[in-house]
C-alpha cells in the first residue's frame, strides 16, 4: 500500500512538475492547486480561505529548488537519481571550520550577535577583502554579515531601489535576481548577452540599455557567473565601469560569491568596487557557501559604503536580526585558518571536473559550448538541436528516462540550454555524462 501510494505521489509530482517545477504558474496558483488536490471532495468543496499577498502572483518559485525536491521525491521511491542540478560542493568544509563551530557552541557562543555580525568576523572579512581584493572597508560601518549571500543580495536590492525603479539583469541570470527585483516592487529589465561573447556583458549593449531605461537604479553583476561560468576580465570590467560613469544613479550589485573559483591563468577575479570611481556606488556580495562548502551554515556578507551598509543593517534588524553565532565563529576560522593551499586545491579540482565535462560535451552530437566557462562550477551547453529547443521537455524526459537531473536553461533566461553543475564527484560526473550521451543518442535515432 505504501509503495502504491508513493508511486501515485511520484506520478502526481511529475505531472505537477510539468507546470510547477518547470512551467509558468507562479506561487499563488501553485499553492492553491496543491490545497485543492489535498482536501477537495465533490460534496464539500474546501473553502479557499483568505487571499494571499498579491505580490506572490508575480513571483516564481526557485526552479533549482523544485527540481531538487523532485529528485528527492523520486529517490525516496526508487533507485538513486544522478543530480547535477544544485549549486553546492559535494564535500565537507575544512576540519578547522567544523572545529570552530563546535568550539563556539561549547564555549556558549549561542546567543544573538550584533545585527551586522560579530566584531571578529567583520574584522576578518575586512582584512581578507583588503589583502586579496585591494578594497578597504571599515569593519564597523561598511560590512553586514547575513544568513547567506542570497539574503545579502536581497537586502542590497531593497536598500537601493523600489517601486517605479528598474533593475538591469544581464541574461543568462541567476533566477533569484529578477524575482528579487519584483519582490522589492521594482521591474527587472533583461539585458541579453551573446553566446559568442561567452555570455559576458557587452559594454555598448549596456549603454544602449541604460539609455533606453532611465529608471534603472541597479545593475546586477554576477562575476563569475551562475549559470554560465563566465568571468569578466579586469579590462572588460573597466569598460563596463566607463559606461557606468555616464549613469551616476545606477548602483552596482556585484555578486562575487564564486570569486574563489576562477580557472584563468591569473586565477583571480577583479573586485568591481576596486575600479576607479566605483567604490562609492558598489555593493559587494560574497559568502562562504561556494568557496568553503559551507552552504548549510547560511553565512554571507555585504560590503558597501556606509549608507548602503547602514540601510541593509536596518532591514536585517527587522527581518532576521543576525546570522547564526555558531556559523559566524566558523566563518572566522574559514578566513583565518584555512590555508590558501586548500582553496587552491579546491579550485584545481573543480577545473579538472570542468575540463572533463567540457571534453565529454564536446563529443556529443548537437551539443555546443561556444566559449568554455572560466569560473564557478557550471556549464550551460546549447542543446537546442533537440526537442525543437524545448529545454523543459528535454529535462523532464531526461529525468524520467535516465534519472538524470539537470535544470532547464529557460529558467536562467537561456532557452535551448541546460545548466550542468559539476560540483560533484568525478565518479558521479562519469555516470551523468554517460546517461546524457545515451539519452541524446536515443533522440537522434
Ligand atoms: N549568488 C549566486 C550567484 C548564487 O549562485 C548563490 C547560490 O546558489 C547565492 C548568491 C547564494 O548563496 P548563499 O548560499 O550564500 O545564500
Amino acid at each position: 500500500m505504501g509503495r502504491r501510494r508513493s508511486l501515485a505521489v511520484a506520478a502526481a509530482c511529475l505531472a505537477l512538475s510539468t507546470c510547477a517545477a518547470f512551467g509558468p504558474p507562479r506561487l499563488g496558483a501553485t499553492a492553491r492547486t496543491a490545497t485543492r488536490l489535498h482536501h477537495a471532495s465533490p460534496s464539500s468543496p474546501e473553502p479557499e480561505g483568505p487571499p494571499l499577498n498579491p505580490l506572490l502572483s508575480r513571483i516564481k518559485p526557485s526552479k533549482t529548488v523544485e527540481v531538487f525536491s523532485l529528485v528527492k521525491q523520486m529517490e525516496a521511491e526508487g533507485p538513486p537519481v544522478t543530480s547535477l542540478c544544485v549549486g553546492e560542493p559535494d564535500f565537507a568544509p575544512p576540519q578547522c571550520v567544523l572545529d570552530a563551530a563546535a568550539a563556539a557552541m561549547s564555549a556558549g557562543q549561542t546567543r544573538y550577535t550584533a545585527v551586522t555580525g560579530t566584531a571578529d568576523l567583520r574584522a576578518a572579512i575586512a582584512s581578507d577583502l583588503k589583502s586579496r581584493k585591494g578594497v578597504e572597508y571599515d569593519p564597523v560601518s561598511e560590512i553586514v554579515v547575513g544568513n547567506g549571500a542570497k539574503q545579502c543580495v536581497y537586502q542590497g536590492m531593497l536598500a537601493s531601489c523600489g517601486p517605479g525603479d528598474e533593475v538591469v539583469v544581464p541574461a543568462p541570470y541567476w533566477p533569484s535576481y529578477p524575482e528579487m527585483a519584483l519582490l522589492v516592487g521594482a521591474e527587472p529589465v533583461i539585458l541579453e548577452t551573446a553566446v559568442e561573447d561567452g555570455y559576458l556583458i557587452n559594454p555598448a549593449r549596456l549603454e544602449e540599455c541604460l539609455n533606453d531605461h532611465p529608471k534603472a537604479r541597479v545593475l546586477m553583476l554576477c562575476n563569475p557567473s551562475n549559470p554560465t561560468g563566465g568571468v569578466h576580465s579586469a579590462e572588460l570590467l573597466e569598460e563596463i565601469a566607463a559606461v557606468l560613469r555616464k549613469f551616476p544613479n545606477v548602483v552596482i550589485l556585484a555578486d562575487e560569491i564564486y570569486e574563489r573559483l576562477v580557472y584563468t591563468d591569473s586565477g583571480t577575479c577583479t573586485a568591481f568596487a576596486s575600479l576607479p570611481g566605483m567604490f562609492h556606488r558598489t555593493i559587494t556580495i560574497n559568502g562562504f557557501s561556494k568557496s568553503h562548502a559551507m552552504t548549510g551554515f547560511r553565512l554571507g556578507y555585504l560590503a558597501a559604503p556606509a549608507r548602503y551598509a547602514r540601510a541593509a543593517a536596518v532591514l536585517q534588524g527587522q527581518i532576521t536580526s543576525c546570522a547564526s553565532s555558531v556559523s559566524q565563529a566558523a566563518g572566522v576560522a574559514a578566513l583565518e585558518e584555512v590555508p590558501e593551499s586548500w582553496l587552491e586545491g579546491n579550485a584545481r579540482g573543480m577545473k579538472e571536473k570542468r575540463d572533463y565535462v567540457l571534453s565529454e560535451l564536446g563529443t556529443m552530437d548537437g551539443v555546443s559550448v561556444a566559449v568554455p566557462p572560466d569560473g564557478a562550477f557550471y556549464v550551460l551547453p546549447d542543446v537546442s538541436s533537440y526537442y525543437d529547443g524545448d529545454d523543459t521537455a528535454l529535462c523532464l524526459d531526461l529525468l524520467k528516462e535516465q534519472r538524470l537531473a539537470l535544470v532547464p536553461g529557460g529558467s536562467f533566461g537561456a532557452p535551448g540550454t541546460v545548466r550542468i553543475s559539476y560540483a560533484t564527484s568525478m565518479e558521479e560526473l562519469g555516470v551523468a555524462m554517460g546517461k546524457l550521451r545515451e539519452f541524446l543518442e536515443s533522440k537522434r535515432r
